[in-house]
């Protein structure tokens, strides 16, 4: 049975959430006043990143109490992020700060990509900058009601949201996507998608559960609408949060039951069978050839290098 031998990115948060205490007001607010308290500034979902030269390089831009009170932000979606120890951990969308405090922010670091930032964060870090984006972002997308329209008001720290208007409520969403390297003794089957543009990256297959999908169904419907490969047996590897937007990706293995490939076209562009020993000489050349694998953040890689070194 293959595992990940480290964590996977986005994975492995230090902070508790507190999920019992989050939604008493009052506990929250002393929490947020607290001077200890930190606050995590995100612009169009893009964290904020210290290019901290003393230290050891760039850290997430957790900013205490006094100085997010002197940039004077405007009201903005705040998100309970948890506790470490007892210091409560916020991330705040600054997306509509004035000039002023949008300029004071840029003296402090700079707002990046999470995925970009990644190589160079703890994983303790790039969890919390996955948690914030995924909880920032579902903020942006629920401002109206689904039901009836009206506007909708945040609580329990921000994973509620509710209508005043019909009393709807609104909670966090998580997307699960399938993932899953297909094997066929000691060879597998990788696909080039089309959002690699002209990147010469062959991965892993995935896509979308639908409603009434067991895992193993998405996986086998999966593989069959995008390579046109039969599969039988899926063994569930590990998943990975990854918010962009907000997905939950389940990595599988899935054992083919046939050879020939029939790409979809659309989303898929190429597939072909590696042999492991090719595999192991592309992970240890650091895919220096032609063909590239998926970058070490993505489970895909983890899947890929976890078959092959067995
Ligand atoms: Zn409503």
């Amino acid at each position: 049975m293959h595992s990940p031998r480290a964590p996977l990115a986005f994975t492995t948060s230090p902070l508790d959430r507190a999920g019992d205490r989050r939604c008493d007001p009052a506990w929250l607010a002393a929490k947020r006043r607290a001077s200890d308290a930190l606050i995590l500034p995100l612009r169009q979902l893009q964290p904020l990143i210290l290019d901290d030269a003393s230290t050891s390089g760039p850290r997430i831009g957790l900013l205490d109490a006094v100085t997010v009170e002197r940039l004077d932000l405007p009201d903005g979606p705040e998100v309970f992020l948890g506790l470490d120890g007892g210091r409560a951990h916020f991330a705040r969308d600054v997306t509509a700060a004035p000039e002023a405090a949008a300029s004071a922010l840029l003296r402090l670091g700079q707002f990046r990509d999470a995925r970009a930032s990644a190589p160079f964060l703890s994983p303790g870090e790039i969890a919390l900058l996955g948690q914030a984006k995924a909880m920032i972002d579902w903020h942006a997308r629920t401002r109206f009601c689904g039901t009836c329209g009206q506007g909708t008001e945040s609580a329990d720290g921000g994973y509620r949201r509710f209508c005043p208007r019909c009393g709807a409520e609104h909670f966090p969403r998580t997307d699960p996507v399938v993932i899953m390297l297909v094997t066929d003794g000691e060879d597998c089957l990788l696909a080039r998608n089309k959002r690699y543009g002209s990147n010469r990256i062959y991965s892993t297959l995935a896509g979308f559960m639908e409603p009434g999908e067991t895992i193993e169904e998405a996986v086998r419907r999966e593989v069959f609408e995008e390579a046109g490969i039969r599969t039988g047996r899926v063994r569930y590897f590990a998943s990975q949060p990854w918010p962009f937007p907000h997905s939950l990706m389940i990595g599988c293995y899935a054992e083919a039951n046939s050879r020939e490939i029939a790409i979809d076209g659309h989303e898929i562009v190429a597939a072909r069978w590696f042999a492991k020993d090719e595999i192991r000489t592309m992970i240890a050349d650091g895919y220096k050839g032609e063909t590239g694998l998926p970058r070490r953040e993505a489970i895909a890689f983890h899947l890929i290098r976890e078959w092959a070194d067995a």
